[in-house]
């Protein structure tokens, strides 16, 4: 590795400051893509969207999740925390065997709502299409029968909400999808997830996923009411912090 500049230096830690890592174990921060074990194929895609280097949340987590950490990652909206959890998500797909024609799905994201579903599956669909896997999105208020007939083609990625999930969970008497090759979850604004009221959902769906799954959650704000249930879900995380838990 390159000895950095003392300018690259400064800027270094300036953007490190205000990053909290609380539990044990966390591998240091990256400053590069090249760091993180991110394929040639989505350092080209990186390239052409013009992402330059990993933001402040992703400095940290990317690694943290990378090494098969589960990891609760706090940084306000806007910060790059969708990425975050799409790059580990790949390499976490990408290492299984593939998929066989009955097997569900190997990742899943849940999410409060259905635009929210839509952007992150937005960002994935980049990358998804060049690495050979597949995505679908599952929310409410719109028929069921599209998505049903999506994920029966099968799929290695499913964004969903919650409550969309329980109702495709039992759809087709439970031939449409199942969770049993579940090895990595996310859920994203988790804060705002169970101030809606999906903790019920959330947790019926975690419960028919593998026992050894990672686990990641991210969120704008990290209550303490939240912290209880994330020691139900989380295996001895990393709570990672930019800027103030709130
Ligand atoms: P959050 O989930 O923290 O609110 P997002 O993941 O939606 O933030 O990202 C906010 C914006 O930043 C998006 O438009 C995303 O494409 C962009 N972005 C993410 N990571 C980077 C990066 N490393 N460099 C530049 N832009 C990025
Ligand atoms: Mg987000």
């Amino acid at each position: 590795i390159a000895r950095m500049t003392q300018e690259e230096v400064d800027e270094y830690r300036q953007e490190l400051e205000g990053i909290k890592v609380k539990g044990k174990g966390c591998p240091r921060p990256i400053r590069a893509w090249a760091q993180c074990g991110v394929s040639k194929k989505e350092m080209e895609i990186l390239k052409k969207l013009a992402y330059e280097k990993p933001t402040p949340i992703q400095t940290q987590t990317i690694p943290a999740i990378m090494s098969g950490r589960d990891i609760i990652g706090i940084a306000k909206t806007g910060s790059g925390k969708t990425l975050a959890f799409l790059l580990p998500m790949f390499r976490h797909i990408l290492d299984q065997p593939p998929l066989e024609e009955t097997d569900g799905p190997i990742a899943i994201i849940m999410s409060p709502t259905r635009e929210l579903c839509l952007q992150i599956g937005k960002e994935c669909k980049r990358f998804t299409k060049a690495l050979n896997l597949r995505v679908v999105t599952v929310y409410g208020g719109t028929g069921i029968s599209e998505q049903i007939a999506e994920l029966k083609r099968g799929a290695e990625i499913i964004v969903c909400t919650p409550g969309r999930m329980i109702d495709m969970l039992a759809a087709n008497n439970g031939r449409v999808t199942n969770l049993r090759r579940v090895t990595y979850i996310v859920l994203d604004e988790a804060d705002r997830m169970f101030d809606m009221g999906f903790e019920p959902q959330v947790m019926r769906i975690i419960d028919n996923t593998r026992p050894d799954r990672q686990t990641v959650m991210f969120s704008a704000t990290f209550p303490r009411q939240m912290e209880a249930l994330a020691r139900r879900i989380l295996n001895k995380p990393i709570e990672i912090t930019v800027g103030g838990r709130s």
